[in-house]
């Protein structure tokens, strides 16, 4: 039996999207054979791809003045090839750094940028967001990058910062579609599909097109987003399976109401279990400033943790899967991206209250 799974990535997929994905794994829309096994330069992939980019373009209200790529490599490897394409050698890039994946930005382009700390809430064990009236910004910086959802700490930026003039980079792996957001405001954004998109295995980016006139560093053509768009990020091989299965992703999202509709289910998901937690009488814990609490993921610590084992073993027992804290921070963690249904969140707030009456 399936059960309520609160994996941060790769995480939950919704159900029908994977009941149609078992259907078609043998034989898809007549042509006697997978899609996994059609080429990517065939017209039934090719349709495939572009539904997919048109639906998403729908489902986020992407403006023409933007290419979007499907590749492979993840999150990780965007956040590297960013500066090979769009920063100069030896060009300052200002990063935002407000959690765990801030830092992996960093690490990634070192080699190639001059990346400077614009703002770091490190020093508070990134229990906030740097607002962003505090952070430094360069005057020639190649562009700014910040971390809209931090997965692991779970701190997000409600809103869009402003940055005026500069070029603002955001990785939205982890609360891409979650709620409305204005592209516009963006030079570029990323998300690894493995959160609310798709499976993992693609990677979506937005990029506005100006950008992709940057001459950027000397670097091989498949590492070069001028060259995957003119590919119509097919280059090489794409990866089509979790394509095709984010592209079903997109349209159930579109069915389900848009990201109007998730953002108004995140918003009672997410009150749901912080108040749990708040009204835990200090059973549960969540150290986030209210402000900064993201939507997404929730970290929460049990105020005795000796009793964590107990609590995971008899959480999976009840059918509630992975809320096992990532091991940078320990504790738990219960990602409730737009896949998890709100029954899912409230059998884990039940569940939550139960063991504390017990073990409190
Ligand atoms: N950025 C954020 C916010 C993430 O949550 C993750 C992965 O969890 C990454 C980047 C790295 O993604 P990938 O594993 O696809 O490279």
């Amino acid at each position: 039996a399936r059960v309520f799974n609160f994996s941060a990535g790769p995480a939950t997929l919704p159900q029908s999207v994977l009941e149609r994905a078992r259907d078609e794994m043998l034989e898809w829309n007549g042509v006697g054979a997978s899609i996994v096994e059609l080429s990517h330069r065939g017209p039934e992939f090719m349709e495939v791809a572009a539904r997919a980019e048109a639906d998403l373009r729908a489902l986020l209200s992407i403006p023409d003045d933007y290419a979007v790529l499907f590749l492979a490599g993840g999150a990780t490897t965007a956040q590297a090839l960013i500066a090979l394409n769009f920063a100069q050698p030896g060009q300052p890039a200002d990063y935002v750094v407000s959690g765990h994946w801030g830092k992996t930005a960093i690490k990634q382009v070192a080699p190639y940028v001059d990346a400077r700390i614009a703002a770091t809430s490190e020093d508070n064990g990134f229990h906030d967001v740097p607002p962003p009236s505090t952070w430094t910004l360069t005057p020639d910086a190649a562009y700014v990058h910040y971390t809209a959802n931090e997965t692991i700490h779970g701190v997000e930026y409600r809103e869009v910062p402003r940055v005026d003039g500069g070029t603002l980079i955001g990785d939205f792996s982890s609360s891409i579609a979650s709620e409305p957001l204005d592209i516009s405001r963006f030079g570029l954004i990323y998300a690894g599909a493995q959160k609310n998109l798709g499976p993992v295995g693609v990677t979506v980016l937005i990029i506005r097109r100006d950008l992709l006139e940057r001459e950027g560093q000397p670097r091989a053509e498949i590492l070069d987003y001028r060259a995957h768009v003119r590919g119509e990020s097919m280059l090489n091989t794409p990866p089509t399976w979790n394509w095709y299965l984010a592209g079903l992703v997109f349209r159930w999202m579109l069915d389900e109401g848009g990201v109007e509709e998730f953002a108004r289910r995140n918003g009672r998901k997410a009150a749901l279990l912080y108040d749990a937690i708040d009204g835990s009488s200090g059973f549960y814990r969540n150290d986030v400033a209210a402000a900064a609490r993201s939507r997404m993921n929730v970290p929460f610590f049990l105020h005795d943790e000796a009793l964590n084992a107990e609590f995971l073993a008899e959480s999976k027992a009840a059918g509630l899967l992975a809320l096992k804290g990532h091991r940078v921070l320990g504790g738990m963690r219960a990602s409730i991206y737009n896949a998890m249904p709100e029954a899912g969140v409230q059998a884990l707030v039940d569940f939550m209250r139960d063991f504390a009456r017990r073990r409190g």
